[in-house]
């Protein structure tokens, strides 16, 4: 197994709630990524910034306008 993913939270912009996810520790300093709300199902997009201790920080949550 090496699948090496950490858990992060961030709020959903539309509906308020909060939601888990996770990203992947792929190396990768900064990941953005876009995950659909558990509760209202809409897209936000996810800032997150991951550093040397593999701590992930969420910097930005947006709405998706399309
Ligand atoms: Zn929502």
């Amino acid at each position: 197994m090496s699948e090496n993913t950490k858990d992060v939270k961030f709020v959903c912009q539309y509906c308020g709630y909060e939601n888990l996810t996770y990203v992947h520790l792929n190396g990768e300093k900064r990941q953005e990524f876009l995950k659909d709300c558990y509760i209202c199902h809409q897209p936000n997009r996810i800032k997150v910034l991951i550093d040397e201790k593999n701590n992930v920080s969420v910097v930005e949550v947006k709405m998706v306008n399309w």
